[in-house]
This record gives structure tokens, C-alpha cells and sequence, in this order.
């Protein structure tokens, strides 16, 4: 028996264990698939923000599963870098665009491209966002639209022209990259926080008028991430030196690739039934992580030098 419970605890752990991955904004050296390596055969994704990040690592994975996919940001030499590492790496096709969120001309124009190039379009990431750490007080009216801008703003143009493009004949399924920023009121993020909220709410909106038409829109919202520049930027390797991750239930930061077997999750026929909800990867961190004024002000500054 003790045998036995050694072979089921070795099978829990395994459970957790994360899938290796590069901080940096490549491919994968190596990669094991877990989910069935044709469960996106045929399908095209469109991703803002593919060109860095989780953005990118969402392509890639969705890729290796069989999707071919529109990357979208506003750097294009970014996206036609990106997009060369991930035709290289996983044999699919990939078109890279540029497209500000913000500005719903050149959406149209991004999705008009895409769809004579591929003549579908399946998936939409919204992934594109910008963040930050600023106290509300030192936060000028300006930064706060910005953010509000990019992030809330943004998602709603992108799925607007996806749904009018193509999905409101054809179906389709939306997620939303969010945060979990003001599920407790997180210090210095009072313009994502407020952003990426009303993203949640625009996803359970979206997900009850657009159901009729076949359209499930989701919102996934991780946690701290490494290789990232969120995780740069908003102290990940600060709070690892100060071992905040031991608050984490799961006793350390996420990577991009298990988000993006989560967006895998979600954007494939494994959710089939899942639509205006919004799932948190994050290694139960908003449950237990500290949200302490003094320690965050001390991440701001030493991520500002
Ligand atoms: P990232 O690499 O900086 O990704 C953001 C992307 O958005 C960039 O590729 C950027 O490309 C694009 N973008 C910014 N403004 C845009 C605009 N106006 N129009 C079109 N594209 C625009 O950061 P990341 O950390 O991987 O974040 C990806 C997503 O995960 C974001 O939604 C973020 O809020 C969320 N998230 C991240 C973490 C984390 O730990 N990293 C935690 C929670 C949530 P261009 O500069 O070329 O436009």
C-alpha cells in the first residue's frame, strides 16, 4: 500500500509540475504535447500582442497544435520577427500585421488581410495590453486613459470587428487575457486593475448577447509570470529575491507556456460548454499574496532604476 501512495503522491506532483520554458521571447527548444496534437488542425487565430510574451507563447503553442495564426501589434517589426521564429519552429503558417487597438481603422484593415489570406478566422486572443506600477496619486488623468484605452478599449474594438467580419455568420471563440489586479484592490495598479475588470464583466456581456451565434468568450487571468515584461516590469525578480512566491499556494511564479495551455484550453472544443466565465492561472496567488503598500513601493522603485 505505501507503495501505492508513493506511486499516487508521484502522480499528484506531476499535476503541478510546470512544462520547461524560455524566459526569453523564443520557441521552445523542446516540446511534449499534452493535449492532442491536431485538437486546432485547420483553424486560424488572430492574437494581439503575439509578437512578446504570453502573446507569443500563445502562438507558438496553438501552432504546434495544428492552428495557424494572425500575429497583431503595433511594432511591425516585432511581429515579423516573431513570426519567423514561429514558422521555424512549428511549420505552420503565420502572418504578421500591425494594428494599434486603439484605433478600429486598422483593426479592419488587419482582419480584411487575414481573412483573404487564410479565408477563416476561428479564435480571437485579445492579449495586447500596457501596464505599469504607479500610486493613483502620482497617476496622471492621461496614463489612466491610456490604459484604459489599450486594454478595455482595445478588446472591445478587436471583438467588435471579428464579430461584424466573421464570427457572427460563422461562430467563433473569443478569450481575453485579463488580471486578477482588483479582485483584492492590488497597490499601484489602479488603472489595470480597473481595465482589466471591465474586461471581465465586457467578456460575461459579450458571451450572453453573441452565445446565439455560436460565440463563447472567455476571460483567463494569470497570475505573476515569468519571462515576461510584465514580470520585469512589475518586479518579478524582486519579489522572488524577496521570496513573496512563498505566499503563492503553489510555492512559485507561472510560466507562459502553462498559459498557454490554458488559452488552449478555452479556445479549443475541450471548453465546449464554457463561455462567460473567466479562469484564474495563477497558482491560487490572489488568495494568499500579500498586498502591502511599502513592499509594492519598494518593487516601483527598484523597477524604475
Ligand atoms: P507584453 O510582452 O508587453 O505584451 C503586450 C503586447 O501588447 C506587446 O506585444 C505589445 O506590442 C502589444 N500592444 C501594446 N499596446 C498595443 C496597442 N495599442 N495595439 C496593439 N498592440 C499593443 O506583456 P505580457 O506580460 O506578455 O502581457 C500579455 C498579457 O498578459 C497582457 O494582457 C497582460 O496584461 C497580461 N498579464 C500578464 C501578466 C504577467 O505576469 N506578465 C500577469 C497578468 C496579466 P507592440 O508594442 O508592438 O504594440
Amino acid at each position: 500500500a505505501a507503495g501505492g501512495d508513493r506511486a499516487a503522491m508521484a502522480e499528484a506532483a506531476a499535476a503541478s509540475r510546470p512544462p520547461a520554458d524560455v524566459d526569453t521571447d523564443d520557441c521552445l527548444r523542446e516540446y511534449r504535447h499534452l493535449f492532442s496534437p491536431d485538437i486546432l488542425a485547420g483553424q486560424v487565430a488572430f492574437i494581439t500582442g503575439g509578437g512578446s510574451g504570453i502573446g507569443f507563447r500563445i502562438a507558438e503553442i496553438f501552432m504546434r497544435h495544428g492552428c495557424r495564426t494572425v500575429i497583431a501589434s503595433r511594432n511591425l517589426q516585432r511581429v515579423l520577427e516573431a513570426s519567423k521564429k514561429l514558422v521555424a519552429a512549428t511549420g505552420q503558417q503565420c502572418l504578421p500585421l500591425s494594428i494599434d487597438v486603439r484605433q478600429p481603422q486598422t483593426i479592419v484593415a488587419a482582419v480584411d488581410e487575414a481573412l483573404n489570406e487564410f479565408k477563416r478566422i476561428d479564435i480571437l486572443i485579445n492579449s495586447a495590453a500596457g501596464n505599469f506600477l504607479c500610486p493613483a496619486s502620482a497617476l496622471s488623468f492621461n496614463a489612466f486613459k491610456t490604459v484604459i484605452d489599450i486594454d478595455t478599449i482595445g478588446t472591445f474594438n478587436t471583438s467588435k470587428v471579428l464579430f461584424e467580419k466573421y464570427f457572427r455568420d460563422h461562430g467563433g471563440v473569443i478569450v481575453n487575457i485579463t488580471a486578477t489586479l482588483s479582485y483584492r484592490g492590488q497597490a499601484l495598479q489602479v488603472h489595470a486593475g480597473s481595465a482589466k475588470a471591465a474586461i471581465d464583466a465586457m467578456t460575461r456581456h459579450l458571451a450572453v448577447e453573441w452565445g446565439p451565434n455560436n460565440i463563447r468568450v472567455n476571460s483567463l487571468a494569470p497570475g505573476p509570470i515569468t519571462g515576461t515584461e510584465g514580470y520585469r516590469r512589475l518586479g518579478g525578480k524582486f519579489a522572488k529575491e524577496a521570496s513573496h512566491f512563498d505566499m503563492i499556494p503553489l510555492q512559485r511564479a507561472g510560466n507562459k507556456t502553462e498559459i498557454a495551455h490554458s488559452t488552449l484550453y478555452l479556445a479549443s472544443p475541450l471548453s465546449s460548454y464554457v463561455t462567460g466565465t473567466t479562469l484564474v492561472v495563477d497558482g491560487g496567488s490572489w488568495l494568499t499574496s500579500a498586498n502591502n503598500f511599502p513592499a509594492m513601493l519598494g518593487i516601483a522603485s527598484s523597477s524604475a532604476k
